[in-house]
Parts: C-alpha cells; sequence; structure tokens
C-alpha cells in the first residue's frame, strides 16, 4: 500500500474550488478562477484538480488559499493569493508566515 504524503491528504480534504467560483465580492467583481501551473513540471493544472477555500476579507478583497494536484509529475502545488477587487482586479501572492519556510536570501 502506498503512503499517503501530507500535501496528498490535505488536498483530498480541502473542496473542490471551482464549487466556490465564481466568487462574488461585495461590489460586485468577480473571480473565475486562476490559471495553475505545476511548480515542478510547469504544465498546467485542470480546474477539477485544484482544491481549496476563498476567505472573504473586508474591504472587497480575499484570501484564496488553494492547492493543484499535476497529474502528468504527481506533485502537489500551494498557491495563497490575496485578491483585491478595488478598482482592477489584483491577486498578489502571500508568502508563508512560517519563518522556516522562507527562500534563502
Ligand atoms: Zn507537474
Amino acid at each position: 500500500m502506498t503512503q499517503l504524503t501530507r500535501a496528498q491528504i490535505e488536498w483530498t480534504l480541502l473542496p473542490p474550488l471551482k464549487d466556490v467560483l465564481p466568487y462574488r465580492f461585495e461590489n460586485g467583481a468577480s473571480f473565475k478562477g486562476f490559471r495553475a501551473e505545476c511548480d515542478s513540471c510547469g504544465q498546467p493544472i485542470e480546474l477539477p484538480q485544484v482544491r481549496g477555500r476563498i476567505t472573504p476579507l473586508a474591504d472587497n478583497r480575499c484570501v484564496v488559499s488553494a492547492s493543484g494536484h499535476c497529474v502528468v509529475c504527481n506533485a502537489y502545488c500551494e498557491y495563497h493569493y490575496l485578491l483585491s477587487a478595488n478598482g482592477k482586479l489584483s491577486a498578489s501572492p502571500l508568502t508563508y508566515w512560517d519563518e522556516h519556510a522562507l527562500p534563502p536570501q
């Protein structure tokens, strides 16, 4: 029996991202998803393979926390974005708060 990795278990437990899309902001703007690409092999990851949640924030913003499963190389990639719908819809990547996960300088 193959051992499940932590990323695999976490991915399985998350709801499909498409269930919460399109996401509507308070001002009526909508977010229909993003183009996910595998961190390991660069192949696009289809929306059905992306799971995660969207947490609304005040001021027409939300946090997208998602995990994609690459069917090509079997990698799991995480996506954390802060979306803002004030004016033009913009997304900024969120880095981990865990200082041990910071990339080397
Ligand atoms: Zn891949």
